[in-house]
């Protein structure tokens, strides 16, 4: 399991975090809710060591991470697959996909290469293109890839079907269900809600570097201020 403890995170005066606990756990999808600001991508950037955290701790199968480099945590069998996709837009699609493996060991990259390529033919396909080329659902697959070429045992996902047309939501979101279901934990920060909670199995919802509620996707959409928060009014007539 991977263990946020009570994560506190500041931007000079402004505290961005205070005091976040979540985590995630292989096989699930753990969706985390929040409003714009909430401190989401900051909770998932001090985890991977991006930003420097002022207390709690980042325990990843009872070792403790916390403020460790960000290649070590990688190392370690934690991934981010960043807000905004982050793909080379100049480099190859293969190119993007062997950065991610950058902390896997030379013979491994092959395989894990050909692991992704088998789950997204289209990267494939399209190996030795640009990935600026590619449409902003296939970057996001490029995104997913890269993050998979580490060898994650902890995928965490910020915001994966942000900007992406409404038929395409839904097919990002199935992937983080498909490679939860191949045994790695996802920590998913997702703002449409709806199709979130169709793939997850845990809810956090975040307010203001705090969280809220932290409960099974049963139990969150038995909690009516949270899919009033989240789903709107039209929900709570359903
Ligand atoms: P979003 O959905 O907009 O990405 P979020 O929940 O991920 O929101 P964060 O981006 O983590 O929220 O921001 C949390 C708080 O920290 C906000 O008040 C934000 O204005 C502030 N903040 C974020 N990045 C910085 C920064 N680089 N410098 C100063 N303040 C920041």
């Amino acid at each position: 399991m991977l263990e946020i403890r009570d994560l506190h995170v500041s931007y000079g005066s402004i505290r961005a975090v205070q005091g976040v606990s979540m985590a995630a756990v292989p096989g699930r999808v753990s969706l985390v809710l929040g409003a714009n600001g909430a401190g989401k991508t900051t909770t998932l950037k001090a985890v991977m060591g991006l930003l420097p955290l002022s207390e709690g701790h980042v325990i990843v199968d009872g070792e403790d991470l916390t403020r460790k480099p960000t290649a070590r945590i990688v190392a370690r069998g934690v991934s981010l697959v960043p807000e905004g996709r982050r793909v080379f837009a100049e480099l190859t699609i293969e190119e993007n996909l062997l950065m991610g493996g950058y902390t896997t060991p030379k013979k491994s990259r092959t395989r894990l290469l050909g692991e992704v390529f088998d789950m997204f033919p289209v990267l494939q396909e399209r190996r030795s293109g640009a990935a600026g080329l590619l449409s902003g659902g296939e970057q996001q697959m490029l995104a997913f890839g890269r993050a998979l070429m580490s060898e994650p045992k902890y995928m965490l996902m910020d915001e994966p079907s942000m900007g992406l047309a409404p038929a395409i939501v839904e097919r990002v979101l199935l992937t983080a269900r498909t490679i939860a279901d191949r045994g790695i934990g996802v920590l998913m920060v997702e703002q449409n809600a709806d199709a979130g909670l169709r793939v997850a199995d845990d809810v956090v919802t975040v307010s203001a570097g705090e969280v809220v509620f932290s409960g099974s996707v049963e139990e969150a959409k038995a909690e009516k201020a949270i899919l009033r928060a989240f789903l709107g009014e039209t929900a709570l007539a359903e």
